[in-house]
């Protein structure tokens, strides 16, 4: 071998740390045999882990409270400045030497922390947000809460916070919708939701910049605006050009809080402007990404004629991988086949810019949980108004059939697999 010529080492010790530090060697260790997670982090020790008790639903212990409240409309719950939560919540504590406690169902109140708290201080957090629907049928349900589920492992391990089994985290979801269901989303209110938070937090009172050895899930339902249907449609601002919200190599795939706290300056700023979210964009090239917190389409006609469904992709990991938009694609090849093209690529603010220029846009719209699917009318970028056409009631055709077939599901006019009926206690 010439002098100078440095052989990568492809083997041994070195290489091999290396490899198990990439963000997919972590995604690997989510899964082990027969489908059971490995408690916490990852033992190199199976013996000592098998003697941390794992997340267990069926150990769940309640304690009702003595006080129910009354039970606020619609309107008087989401007009004041704190969220307005049901009776209960679900908490369940973990530590590294014992695993998790047995998971309980207590009176909705105040949490207990350090000032020295993990979450405090290094965003040790990550969260999920589902919508329980009261059914034109009567029943309640919850949409996909094994998606959400799985999602909520996804980004606690990437925070180092302890996994779980998703199943155990999907019955404690249902069982708190068990308990405050009937009382909270009557049956006297068809059509109506309220919304499922749980959160994983490092509670670990130690200023250590390390993984918590102490971590709490716990879960609280609340009442939430209905957003999906802004008078004029949605309006949005393209990010600042110096502001990312994620990037290549983040985090902007998992829900963890640290995305989202740093993102409320520029979303502030065009709100005082008239605009309701941030379009995200990334990279020079100005890559559509997300619309605040939801996922963002376009339809529109190729320079060919093809009608298309396009929305960015998941492989770079720059966004959240949303159970709304992976129904809506999903919906859309099924449903929509002769219709529209289901596309997941990069594409940029200035392909859309060019379509809307030569009449090829044809809607847009933001879809998410809280967001549900909510027509986008207009794009302000770089002191430029993109006017996007919305139709009849400010939603295009297309975005209102999605946003029906999904309705249709959730709220029981379709019997569909991805409505989850809660069994309620009454
Ligand atoms: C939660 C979220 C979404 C939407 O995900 P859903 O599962 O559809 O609710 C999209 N983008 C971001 C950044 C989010 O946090």
């Amino acid at each position: 071998m010439a002098p100078g010529v440095v052989t990568p080492t492809t083997s041994g010790p070195e290489h091999k740390q290396d490899t198990d530090l990439t963000a997919s060697a972590v995604d690997a260790k989510l899964t082990t045999k027969n489908g059971h997670v490995q408690n916490g982090h990852v033992d190199p020790k199976p013996a000592a882990a098998a003697q941390l008790a794992e997340l267990d639903a069926s150990k769940l212990t309640y304690t009702l409270t003595p006080t129910p409240r009354p039970v606020p409309d619609e309107a008087t719950a989401n007009s004041g400045l704190e969220t307005v939560c049901t009776d209960h919540m679900i908490t369940a504590t973990w530590s590294a030497r014992t695993g998790w406690a047995a998971p309980e169902l207590k009176p909705y109140g105040p949490l207990t922390l350090m000032p020295t708290a993990s979450v405090l201080h290094y965003a040790t957090e990550c969260f999920e947000g589902l919508k329980a629907y009261r059914g034109h049928d009567g029943k309640l349900r919850l949409f996909r809460p094994d998606c959400n589920a799985a999602r909520m492992l996804m980004s606690t391990v990437r925070i180092s916070l302890p996994a779980f089994a998703p199943q155990e985290l999907e019955k404690l979801l249902l069982a708190l919708m068990a308990v405050d269901g009937a009382r909270w989303l009557p049956r006297s209110r068809p059509g109506t939701f309220l919304y499922l938070r749980p959160t994983v937090i490092g509670t670990s009172p130690q200023l250590g910049v390390q993984a918590p050895h102490e971590a709490m899930l716990y879960i609280v339902c609340s009442f939430m605006p209905r957003m999906d249907s802004p008078v004029g449609g949605m309006k949005l601002h393209t990010s600042p050009e110096d502001m990312v919200r994620a990037w290549v190599g983040g985090f902007g795939y998992a829900k963890v809080g640290a995305n989202y706290g740093p993102s409320l300056l520029a979303t502030q700023e065009a709100r005082k402007r008239g605009f309701n979210q941030i379009l995200w964009l990334y990279g020079p090239e100005g890559y559509c990404t997300e619309a605040g917190a939801s996922n963002y389409f376009v339809v529109w006609e190729t320079k060919e004629g093809r009608r298309q469904l396009v929305t960015a992709p998941l492989d770079d990991r720059l966004i959240l991988d949303g159970v709304t938009r992976r129904s809506i694609l999903q919906l859309a090849k099924e449903r929509l086949a002769g219709e529209l093209e289901v596309v997941e690529r990069r594409y940029t603010i200035d392909e859309v810019i060019e379509a809307e220029r030569e009449g090829r846009l044809v809607e847009s719209f933001a879809a998410g949980t809280a967001y549900f699917v909510c027509p986008v009318s207009l794009v302000h970028h770089r002191g430029k108004d993109l006017v996007i056409p919305t139709g009849e009631n400010d939603c295009g055709a297309y975005t209102a059939k999605l946003k029906g077939f999904m309705y249709d599901i959730m709220y029981g006019n379709e019997q569909h697999e991805w409505g989850v009926v809660v069994n309620e206690k009454e």
